[in-house]
Order: C-alpha cells, then sequence, then structure tokens
C-alpha cells in the first residue's frame, strides 16, 4: 500500500505550541505565495528543453511571463487557480474536504475557459458534468500530476489530522479527475513533505530529504537517483523526480525555485510544487521580493487570505480532533 510508508513514520501527527502559532501561519502563507511564484517563474519556459531554456534566457530567475501561452508577467496558470477553486471548497464547508464540493469547484473554474488545462483534468471534470458522480473510476493512464499540483489546500486544512484522514481527504480532491496510484502516492508525498515542512524548522531542508528517501524506498519509481531529471513531463513519477532532485540540493527558497524550472519540461507544475514544499519549509521572508513585486497582485492577495483561512482549521493549530472530510 502506497499509504504504509508514512502510516509508519507519521505515527505521531504534528502539534504547534501557542509559541510556533505565527511561524506555522507565516510558513503557510509562503507556501501558497511559493506554489503561486513557482508556477509564475515556470509557466515562461514550458515545455523548453534546458537547452532551448538556456538559449532563451540564459539562467531563467525572473518572472517575465510569455511562454507558450503568452502571459502576462505574474500571471498564475492552473496549478495556482485549481488550487484555490479547492480551496474556496474547503472554506466554504467548514474547512471540511468534499470530493463533490471540489468536483463542483473545478467544474465552475473549467466553465471560465481557463488560461490552460490538463487532457486528464477537463475529462474528469466532463465526466463528472454527465454522470453526478466526483470521482473517476481507475485508470493507470491517470498518473498525471494534476492531482498533486492542487493538493496545498487539504495539506493545510488536515494538518496535524491523523494520516489515514489525510490520506482519504486527499483521494477526495484527487480522485475527481485522477484516480492511479501513483498519482496518489504523489499526493501523499507532497503533503507529507508540506505539513513536515510547516511543523517547523527543526531539521531544515535535510529533514525534507530524509522524507523522500522513506518514501522512495518502497516507492522507486520515483527515486532521484542517477541522471539528473530534464524536462520532465506532465506524469507524476518525472515531475517528482526532478522537484526531489532540486529540493535535495536547495540552498534556499530562490535556489531551488531556480534549479527546478530551469530543467523545462512541466516546468509551471515542477514549480508550483516545490514552491509548496520550500515556501513552507522557509516561510515569507525566503521569498524574493522581486518575484512578489511581479506576481499578480489579486492572486497574491487571495492566496495569503485563503492560507491564513485554511490553516486556522488545521488539527494541529486548533488543538481539536476533528472531522477533515464530509460527503
Ligand atoms: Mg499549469
Amino acid at each position: 500500500m502506497p499509504g504504509d510508508w508514512l502510516a509508519e513514520h507519521a505515527a505521531a501527527p504534528p502539534r504547534i505550541g501557542p509559541e510556533g502559532l505565527d511561524a506555522a501561519k507565516d510558513r503557510a502563507v509562503a507556501a501558497f505565495l511559493g506554489l503561486a511564484l513557482g508556477d509564475a517563474l515556470g509557466a515562461t519556459v514550458e515545455f523548453l528543453t534546458p537547452r532551448e531554456v538556456a538559449a532563451f534566457h540564459g539562467t531563467h530567475k525572473d518572472i517575465v511571463g510569455g511562454g507558450w501561452l503568452h502571459l502576462k508577467p505574474g500571471r498564475v496558470t492552473d496549478d495556482t487557480e485549481m488550487s484555490l477553486a479547492l480551496g474556496r471548497a474547503i472554506l466554504d464547508h467548514g474547512g471540511l474536504v468534499s470530493a463533490r464540493a471540489a468536483a463542483q469547484a473545478f467544474s465552475a473554474w473549467m466553465s471560465k475557459k481557463p488560461v490552460d488545462i490538463g487532457h486528464t483534468v477537463r475529462r474528469g471534470i466532463s465526466s463528472f458534468r454527465r454522470s453526478g458522480l466526483p470521482w473517476v473510476a481507475d485508470n493507470p493512464m491517470n498518473g498525471g500530476n494534476g492531482a498533486a499540483m492542487r493538493c496545498l489546500p487539504v495539506a493545510l486544512a488536515t494538518f496535524g489530522a491523523p494520516w489515514e484522514q489525510v490520506n482519504r481527504a486527499l483521494r477526495l480532491q484527487g480522485h475527481v479527475t485522477h484516480s492511479c496510484g501513483l498519482a496518489d502516492a504523489g499526493m501523499e508525498v507532497v503533503a507529507a513533505l508540506v505539513q513536515t515542512a510547516l511543523a517547523g524548522p527543526s531539521g531544515g531542508i535535510a529533514e525534507l530529504s530524509r522524507l523522500v528517501e522513506r518514501f522512495v524506498a518502497v516507492n522507486p519509481d520515483f527515486s532521484p537517483d542517477g541522471k539528473p531529471q530534464t524536462d520532465p513531463s506532465g506524469f507524476i513519477v518525472p515531475t517528482l523526480r526532478a522537484v526531489f532532485q532540486a529540493l535535495m540540493q536547495a540552498r534556499g527558497f530562490e535556489d531551488g525555485l531556480v534549479d527546478v524550472v530551469n530543467r523545462g519540461g512541466d516546468a509551471d507544475t515542477t514549480g508550483a510544487i516545490l514552491g509548496m514544499i520550500l515556501g513552507a519549509r522557509c516561510g515569507t521572508a525566503a521569498l524574493p521580493k522581486r518575484w512578489l513585486k511581479k506576481l499578480d497582485p489579486a492572486t497574491r492577495g487571495v492566496c495569503e487570505a485563503q492560507a491564513a483561512q485554511l490553516i486556522a482549521f488545521a488539527p494541529a493549530i486548533s488543538g481539536r480532533d476533528r472531522a477533515v472530510t464530509v460527503e
């Protein structure tokens, strides 16, 4: 079972004492902003090879827009927009994760003709509209990174809940469009990394590397060992191999993000996923000011507000055992 690796190692859900409350809230905000910054930075070089990135941009390290979507500087894509749709749905249900509410939120988002949408996501939302069922059947071809790229709101609202509940909540939102063991494993490790990072700076980035090592010991497809992962596709395995390699070498937020997006490929999503993890670890003070200035102000505002509201529901913060899902 993909979940066993963490159940075994996360016997005690994190709790935040009153002294750590402000820091945990700051890291939650940094995680959501990190997601948006990584998305906006990476979108410029999505689908390029590292060689093409170097030819067009040298080292790509500023938020300049453009790319195949011809974005304005600071504009985000589906990674951030779907996360915000899911976050809104969770907040509108009192902090509870509901598959139906998530499916309705994704459907409403798709109606607004988003700037970008993945094939598997479109298929899943279309299926919900036809059948009314907020999940898709198991399919090994549903191993895209679309469920993991938007799982941050669940990681925040369930922070400190028993792992089985976190797992259930992740699957409720993920299976609206993706139902595949690898996609599930991807969500689990991303959420576990975010929650470990939120819990505090005790082990720095090295603590996250050890979590990756435990995960790949039972999910060897994702091993970051071997050749540098460049030009990662939208499949969850190369996406996370690139994220893990950049995470394990990162000297800080900006350093890690620049590394991962310069690998090209699905760079907005590798940027988004590493951005949420490193944001949660490093806090808002580590986010480059020049990137924050470029980020679309309305997007920035709603990311900050949602992060603060979602983390307030987290069992680790509220200190109470509470349900985290609802039908
Ligand atoms: Mg995208």
